[in-house]
């Protein structure tokens, strides 16, 4: 089926496919290095994973970070969610977890304490060179296509429909990808105005996000009612197949003695947007928030145990959702088949 893993920790992800782009500029003030090297030895010197012990009840701070002008969860939803998080983390994971509520902060706020983190020259390469333009075709037919080349037909057609023949892979993905994309960008706000405008770009930015995750302080997870997607080199093939979309992440955290952070947007389940529905499928609105919750327990999984992005078994938490249909996914979990246990050198060292 696959004939190379796929890494699924973001830094993982983002370096996957890399290695082809050339890096534009070099720093002004940092000799010769380019801003692509400094941000490798940045990640270098991170340090290792630690495990997370089991026989311990984890208090983990769960900020709700809002943004008025789109659709959000209510009080109630918020607390149910956190619930049944905390359920499914013991029943699934075998971890016990107790996910304390700090309340909501705007987005505009949450952003702003973050600049400085985006003006650091380490981050330049994620921020600034990674994303690719959506008017740049080539560039990201290039990217999708040395993700594609990984693949064997039958998992590509299994992924993604069969193609007309005399088609590439490659253009049928990119094409795909371009709609899908292009669709999430036309979506507007409460106000009419698209979530995309330029004044709020970094709203919606994975790499904007990934920066604040590892800069978080206050907070050891996000809950946001934001969406988070764009075009960027490296992307695996299954937020190629969601046009750029990330359901959620885990990545390092600077600060909290777990080492790691997340970020769970909801966008993608609360829009009603004729895009969204069609691409979520048959959600029914009593098991939104079930749903919701496996997709926390999913990145759960990276930031309590440290397990990288699985593919098998059928019906394992650790296999990310492929595509926008979550309830699917949601329907294909096995609870009986949980806890998993994994042998230490199955387990990822860094994020
Ligand atoms: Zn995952």
């Amino acid at each position: 089926m696959l004939k190379a893993p796929l890494a699924i920790f973001v830094f993982i992800l983002l370096f996957h496919g890399v290695y082809c782009v050339k890096p534009r500029h070099t720093i002004p003030g940092q000799s010769d290095k380019t801003s692509k090297e400094i941000f490798y030895d940045f990640y270098k010197n991170l340090p290792k994973l630690r495990p997370i012990k089991q026989n311990a009840i984890h208090t983990l701070r769960v900020l709700f970070v809002e943004d008025h002008s789109l659709p959000a969860l209510s009080p109630k939803q918020k607390s149910a969610l956190l619930r049944e998080t905390e359920l499914l983390t013991k029943r699934l994971l075998g971890y016990n977890i107790h996910l304390s509520d700090l309340g909501g902060e705007s987005i505009r706020s949450f952003f702003s304490s973050m600049d400085k983190h985006f003006k650091n020259p380490s981050y330049r390469y994620l921020i600034s060179e990674l994303p690719i333009d959506l008017t740049d075709e080539r560039a990201l037919r290039h990217s999708i296509s040395q993700q594609v080349r990984d693949y064997s037909n039958s998992f590509l057609i299994r992924y993604f429909g069969n193609i007309r023949q005399g088609v590439l892979w490659e253009d049928h993905i990119t094409n795909r990808f371009i709609w899908r994309l292009k669709s999430i960008q036309k979506e507007k706000d409460h106000y009419g105005r698209e979530l995309y405008n330029t004044d709020r770009l970094n709203h919606r930015s994975l790499p904007h996000w990934i920066v604040a995750a590892m800069h978080l302080k206050k907070a050891d997870f996000v809950i946001t009612n934001t969406v988070i997607a764009g075009a960027r080199q490296g992307m695996p093939i299954y937020v190629i197949k969601r046009g750029g979309l990330t359901s959620a992440f885990v990545t390092y955290n600077l600060h909290n003695p777990f080492q790691a952070a997340g970020i769970l947007p909801t966008y993608q389940f609360l829009s009603q947007s004729a895009f969204f529905r069609w691409s979520r499928g048959n959600l029914p609105a009593d098991k939104m928030i079930r749903v919701m919750s496996h997709v926390f327990v999913h990145e759960l999984g990276h930031f309590l145990l440290r397990v990288p992005e699985q593919y098998n078994p059928v019906g394992s938490i650790h296999i990310a959702p492929r595509d926008l249909n979550y309830y699917r996914w949601y329907r294909r979990i096995r609870p009986e088949l949980h806890p998993f246990h994994f042998s230490r050198d199955k387990l990822l060292k860094r994020y």
